[in-house]
This record gives C-alpha cells, structure tokens and sequence, in this order.
C-alpha cells in the first residue's frame, strides 16, 4: 500500500495552522520506517492558544445555547461521515500505527457507533427533583464541565479519541485532543469531518506535538476544567499531579496486566483461540491484551500444545497484506523494549516456548516486527510476570484449584479486565465477582461496546469511559433551592 507524503496542519480556532515556531515532525509507517506525512510540532504557546479557542467557544451563544437535539445531530452527521470515510480513515490508522486493516476498519466502525450512541444521549441529559420539606422547590442541573483536553495514546488512536470525545461533545463541553506525536493522523481527520458535520469554531481543536511538551501544558492549564488521559500509570501519575495543582476533573485509563483463566471443563478451541487472538491482536499493544493464561492443570499440556502451534502459523507482515494476522509493533523503541523483555524472561527461568526474536524473513527488516512469543512457567514474581510488556508475549502459568488461580489472577497492581472460561455457571459468576477488575468476559474475550461501561480497577485507572454513566465525567451537578412560600 503506497500512502502519498501529506503535510498536514492541526486544526485550532477552527482554522488549520503551522505551529507558532513552524517546527514539524515527521511521522513514519512501522512497518517500513518511511516517512508518510509531516505534522507541526505543536508548542506550549499553540496548546494555550488551543485551550482559548476551546474557552472562547464554551462561552459563545452559538454553542453554549445550542438546543441539545441538534447537538445530537451533529454528532450523528459526524458519525455518518466517519463511515462515509472508513476505507481512507482504516488505511491511514493501518500505514500510521501498524495493525492489520481488517483491525483497523473495526476499529473505524466503533468511532462510529460511539459517535452515534452519544448522539443519542445528548438530548437525555438530566437532572433530578428532589423531595425537600414543603414549599419548596429543588432541583439539579447537569451542566457540561466547560474545556475537556483529551490525552490520546497511539495503540487505538482513533477508537480511542472517539470514545472520550462523544459524550463530552454530547454533553456540551468544548475539546482539546491531542494524539500520540507517533500516530495523529486519523485525530486530524476527524478534527475535520467534526468541521464538516457542523461543530462551530473552536468547539473542536486537534494540537500536534509531543506529550512532554503539549500534552504537559494542555493538562497544566487553569482554563481547563475536565482531563481524559489514556496511555501508561507513569504519565498516568504525573498528569494527575499537574489536575491537582488546579483541582481539574480526571479520567484515567490505564494499562492491565490481564489474566485469562481456563478451567477444565471449558471449550478448548473457542479458549485457545480467543487466548491467542487476545494477546496477539495489535501485536500486543493492548491495555486489554490478556497477557496472562492461567490454564488448569488437567489439561494445561494439550492446550499449550494447540496454543503454540496456532501461534506459529500466524502470518507476520505489514498490516496493509490481506493475508497479515500481526502487524508490526508502532516504533523500534517499542520493538527493543519488548526483546528487552524477553531477555528478562529468559534470565528469571521461564520457559520461552515460541518466538521472541524478529522475524527471519529480509522482508520485514525495516519495520519494527517481532514474532508472537509464548512463556511458559511464569511467577508473578518474575518481571514479565508483573510488568505490563505492551507487546505480542504472552505469559502462560498452570493452576489447580480456584483459590489458587484467583489469588495468582489478583496478584498485580492492575485490575482492568479478565476472561474466565468454563461452563460450569456457578463457578463462572463466583470468579468473575472475585476478580479484582473493572471487566470481566466469559467464554468469550474483550467485549465492549460504546454502551457498555469500561474502567479500570487498582492501578489501572479512575473514572469509566462508554455507557450512559460517562456522561457523569463530562458534567457537574449544580443544586437550584427555590423558596415557595
Ligand atoms: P504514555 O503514557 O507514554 O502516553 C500516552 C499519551 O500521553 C500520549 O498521547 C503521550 O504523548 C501523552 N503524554 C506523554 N507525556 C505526557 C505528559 N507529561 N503530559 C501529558 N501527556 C503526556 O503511554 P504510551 O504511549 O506508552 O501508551 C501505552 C500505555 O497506555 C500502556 O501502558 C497502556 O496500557 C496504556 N493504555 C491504556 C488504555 C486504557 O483504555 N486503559 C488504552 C490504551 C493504552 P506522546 O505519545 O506524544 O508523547
């Protein structure tokens, strides 16, 4: 697939523009390590000025007083245009982050249907009448947070953006995104086609740069009122130091270290399949990626084996091949963290049972690829174990009974998802209550949908995205007393 080399300009006030200093990066295809578009680089005086376009719109008439119906339908013109644009939008998102294009067009249909549900909640929005001694009135309005700044990490850059985006459009508030410097180009196309589905001036800006400098001014900035950070608990951390010296609103989603747990008695090709599809996708780089397999001993040999040689028949290759099943990881930086990771494996005493090196073939030297990679034998004392590796390395431990594999699947810092396998319902229910996660699938795995809650547990985050109940992050309350008497 050949993407022409595209200058593009970032989109603040309404108006595409060069950053203040005329810097611009260059943004590469992983698989290849070509250049296919330049961005501006973005300085903390182009975040600010991003931040007073956001404010300026948040306090115009023309938004402010918009009818909640038709902001619904902006969104809903938005959405529309998103499929109108999908081939474009899942190329882009394929030659900018690396995942396969059968990925990369789900990952298009779910902006989407995001954009879509929370058009429908905007006109839903509402507040309460509340019973209070006689001759008196009380209520609550639900008013929008005002300037929300959107964090965007490049694993699902455009799933991700869409997801805090639509409910807090849908609730009234104004945007700042900023994507990850390494993948903006899908974030520049929707800053556009929210253009072109009627958002005014302003209500809308896309900032392109880096997060040391853009990302840490736009969460610094007084003249925000809401912050959505999606990406590491690091950053995590530090964004969250920042909200609190002006006490902004946060939503922090954050990564997992996620445990897969296959009883005896489950359906073994759905689970080694879903195991394998759950690690394996995106190469990885997956908040959600279920990088833990807790398999129960009975039958832990035959479902390694049907695991490992799944694994080996994948076909490694630029995500643009029809016939790719994993793609490359985003950068070389990432490429050498994760064999990094391998060798601490290796050196703790886990059993490498399939990959952990590039790929032989010459063809794929230039991009940053690596070969699906299976530990068997993991602690959760072992770096792998415990660390998020955010890459194709999957970590399989053999259990015996259900205490044992609760107490092995809690034993991390993070809680964000969990796959429970098995037919027996009683024991599905009972682990899936005693996982400490913010989600948990059976028989199947990761399953959200832009009306079903995501967040984490413990470390992995504060705050849910999707589901009505998001909105409560894009709005605050505000108590009207009225004396009748
Ligand atoms: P980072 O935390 O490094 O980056 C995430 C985002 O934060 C990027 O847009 C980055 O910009 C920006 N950023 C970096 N430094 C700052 C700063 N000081 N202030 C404000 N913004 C900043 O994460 P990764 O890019 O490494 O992404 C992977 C991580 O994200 C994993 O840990 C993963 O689990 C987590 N994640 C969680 C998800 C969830 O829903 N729970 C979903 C996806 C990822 P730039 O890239 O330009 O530096």
């Amino acid at each position: 697939m050949t993407v022409q080399l595209q200058k593009m300009k970032m989109l603040v006030a309404g108006e595409w523009k060069d950053s203040a200093t005329g810097a611009r990066s260059s943004i590469l295809d992983p698989s290849s390590g070509e250049i296919i578009a330049e961005v501006p680089r973005a300085s903390k005086q182009d975040a600010k000025a991003a931040v007073d376009a956001a404010r300026a719109a948040f306090g115009s008439p023309e938004w402010r007083d918009m009818d909640s119906g038709k902001r619904g339908r902006i969104l809903t013109k938005l959405a529309g245009l998103v499929r109108e644009n999908s081939d474009e939008l899942a190329r882009l998102e394929t030659s900018n982050e690396g995942k396969t294009l059968r990925e990369s067009k789900g990952d298009v249909a779910w902006a989407a249907r995001a954009f879509e549900y929370f058009a429908g909640l905007a006109d839903k929005i509402e507040g309460e009448t509340i019973p209070v001694p006689p001759k008196r009135l009380n209520y609550t309005l639900k008013e929008p947070l005002g300037v929300t700044v959107h964090i965007v990490p490049w694993n699902y850059p455009i799933a991700l953006a869409s997801r805090s985006l639509a409910p807090a459009l849908a609730a009234g508030n104004t945007v700042v995104m900023k994507p990850s410097e390494l993948t903006p180009l899908t974030a520049l196309k929707i800053g556009e086609l929210a253009l072109k589905a009627g958002t005014p001036k302003g209500v809308m800006n896309v900032v392109t740069g880096s997060g040391a400098e853009v990302g840490s001014a736009l969460v610094s900035d007084k003249n925000v009122d809401g912050i959505v950070f999606t990406g590491s608990g690091d950053t995590g951390r530090q964004v969250m130091e920042a909200a609190a010296k002006n006490i902004t609103h946060v939503v922090m989603e954050l990564g997992g270290k996620n445990p897969h747990i296959v009883f005896a008695d489950a359906d073994l090709q759905r689970a080694v399949k879903a195991v394998k599809d759950g690690i394996f996708t995106n190469a990885g780089q997956m908040c959600w990626a279920g990088s833990r397999a807790f398999i129960h001993e009975s039958i832990y040999d035959g479902f390694v084996k049907d695991l490992v040689s799944k694994t080996s028949a994948m076909k490694i290759g630029p995500g643009s091949e029809e016939t790719t099943e994993m793609g490359p990881l985003v950068s070389k930086s990432r490429q050498e963290t994760v064999l990094g990771y391998v060798k601490d494996g290796v050196s703790e005493g886990a059993k490498l049972l399939y990959g952990g090196k590039r790929p032989s073939d010459p063809r794929l030297d230039k991009g940053s690829f690596l070969e699906p990679t299976i530990f068997a034998d993991v602690t959760g004392e072992m770096k792998i174990g415990c660390d998020e590796i955010f890459g194709p390395v999957l970590c399989v431990t053999k259990f015996k009974n259900t205490d044992e594999v609760v107490a092995m699947a809690n034993e991390t810092d993070y809680g964000l998802y969990g796959g429970v396998w098995t037919n027996n319902l009683k024991l599905a229910h009972d682990v899936a209550s005693r996982l400490e996660v913010g989600g948990v699938a059976i028989n199947e795995y990761l399953v959200t949908f832009p009306q079903t809650p995501f967040g984490g547990y413990k470390d992995s985050g504060i705050g849910h995205e999707n589901g009505v109940r998001a909105l409560e992050y894009y709005t605050r309350t505000k108590n009207v007393s009225v004396n009748l008497s």
